[in-house]
């Protein structure tokens, strides 16, 4: 009978045991389904940009990480050679600018032109009327960070006239 007892003492600390792991188990998978990620350096080609959005040079796009369902938004790094700027454009979900080299223009529809300089950060709320780009002498690099909406991050509109930009 003591041994019988000692079998079903065992029996039920074997059960507690399998039931224990059971539980923890969802908790270890939890912890391992997502990995922190990163891109190395030199791993993404340069782009040129379209020339038709543009005067001057077309900027070159170092492409920094793609919209995903968890961040809605695209970050690039675009440089820009002096003269160059993007014609008016909007953007569906806004867009951040942090000028990271060089010294840059920015300008709002009906507003002065804005010199931006490294460290400067900019936010275009969606749907507002802009354009940014070097300055006629010095090339200027920008992270621009850019809010998506059915995939489509930008509005292309009309041409900067020299007027506007002279306008500083
Ligand atoms: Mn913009």
């Amino acid at each position: 009978m003591k041994f019988l007892t000692a079998v079903a003492l065992l029996l039920v600390l074997v059960m507690l045991e399998a039931s224990a792991q059971s539980r923890a188990e969802p908790a270890a998978a939890t912890t391992t389904a997502a990995a922190q990620q990163i891109t190395r350096a030199g791993t993404q080609a340069s782009i040129v940009a379209s020339p038709a959005h543009f005067t001057g040079q077309p900027p070159r796009i170092d492409p920094l990480w793609p919209a995903n369902h968890d961040i809605n938004a695209t970050g690039d790094l675009v440089t820009f050679e002096p003269g160059a700027h993007s014609d008016w454009h909007t953007h569906p979900a806004g867009q951040y600018l942090v000028v990271e080299s060089g010294v840059g223009l920015t300008q709002q529809w009906g507003k002065p032109v804005q010199v931006i300089r490294p460290g400067d950060v900019v936010w275009c709320p969606p749907g507002v009327k802009h354009w940014h780009g070097a300055t006629p002498t010095t090339a200027v690099t920008i992270l621009t960070i850019t809010g998506t909406v059915d995939g489509k991050n930008v509005i292309w509109m009309e041409k900067v006239t020299d007027a506007q930009n002279h306008d500083h």
